[in-house]
C-alpha cells in the first residue's frame, strides 16, 4: 500500500521522523483501533489519531453531552448538548480525515462486548468497564492503553500481559476497586490535565502500531500538573493475579 501525493503532503511532519516516516504513516493508515469512551481523555486521543491518520477507529461510549461537560471535553460545543458523544466524536474525525473509517458504538461497554481494534484504548471513567477491558486485552493478546486523570494528576501506562512474557497487566498493578473509588462527575479534574493525559495515551498508541521508541509496557507514566513533575514508575506481575492466570 503505497501512499497518495494528498496523503504524502497530510502527514509530511511524521515522514519527516526517521522512527515513523513513510513506513510508520502506513503502518497508522492500517491501524485498527478501538477507543472505549469518548469523553475527556477518549476526546483529545481519537482527535490525535485520526489526525495521524489511523485508517479505522471504534468509538465505544453511550453518554450525552452535558454542559459540566465542556470544561474539558474539548471536542464538543455547546450546540453538542444532548447528543451522543460518540456520534459526534466520529463526525469531528470524519471531518478531519473524509478518508479513515470511524465507527460508533453507542453502547455501554460489557463484559461480553468485542472491539475489533488490533489496540484498545481505556479512555473509561469506571473501574468495571476498566477491568473487563483489561481481562479482554489479556485474553485476546492484545495490548490495553490506559489512562486516567482526577484532580491535578493524570496516568499513563500500556499493558501487554497477553503479548509479553512478564508483562503486568491493569490487574497487576490494582487488584481490586480502590474503596475511594469515585467516579469523575464526583471528582474535579483540571480540563488541560485530561487533554495531557489523552494525548499521551494517542502518542503510546502511536508508538505500538509504528514501533517507535519504547511504549509504556510495565511503567505508568505520572503526570502531576500543580507541581510540574512528572515520573515513570515501573510496575512487575503479580504471580496472584486473577486475570494473568487464565490464559
Ligand atoms: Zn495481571
Amino acid at each position: 500500500m503505497s501512499l497518495t501525493p494528498e496523503e504524502l503532503d497530510r502527514h509530511r511532519r511524521h515522514i519527516l521522523l526517521k522512527e515513523i516516516g513513510g513506513p510508520g504513516v502506513q503502518k497508522l493508515r492500517a491501524a485498527h483501533v478501538s477507543i472505549i469512551g469518548a469523553g475527556a481523555l477518549g476526546g483529545p486521543c481519537a482527535l490525535y489519531l485520526a489526525a495521524a491518520g489511523v485508517g479505522r477507529i471504534e468509538l465505544w461510549d453511550d453518554d450525552r453531552v452535558e454542559r459540566s461537560n465542556l470544561q474539558r471535553q474539548i471536542q464538543f460545543t455547546e450546540q453538542d448538548i444532548g447528543a451522543l458523544k460518540a456520534e459526534v466524536l466520529a463526525a469531528r474525525l470524519r471531518a478531519m480525515d473524509p478518508s479513515i473509517k470511524v465507527d460508533v458504538v453507542a453502547e455501554r461497554f460489557r463484559e461480553d462486548a468485542a472491539p475489533a481494534g488490533q489496540v484498545l484504548v481505556d479512555a473509561s471513567d469506571n473501574f468495571p468497564t476498566r477491568y473487563a477491558l483489561n481481562r479482554l486485552a489479556h485474553q485476546t493478546g492484545r495490548a490495553m492503553v490506559h489512562g486516567a486523570a482526577a484532580g491535578w494528576n493524570g496516568q499513563v501506562s500500556v499493558f501487554a500481559s497477553g503479548l509479553q512474557d512478564g508483562a503486568p497487566c491493569y490487574q497487576c498493578w490494582v487488584p481490586e476497586t480502590p474503596p475511594d473509588a469515585e467516579a469523575c462527575d464526583e471528582v474535579g479534574v483540571v480540563g488541560a490535565v485530561t487533554g495531557m493525559t489523552g494525548a499521551a495515551m494517542a502518542l503510546e498508541v502511536v508508538k505500538l502500531i509504528t514501533g517507535a521508541g519504547k511504549p509504556l509496557i510495565g511503567r505508568v507514566r505520572l503526570i502531576a500538573g500543580l507541581s510540574g513533575e512528572s515520573r515513570t514508575v515501573s510496575l512487575r506481575r503479580d504471580a496472584a493475579c486473577p486475570t494473568c492466570r487464565i490464559r
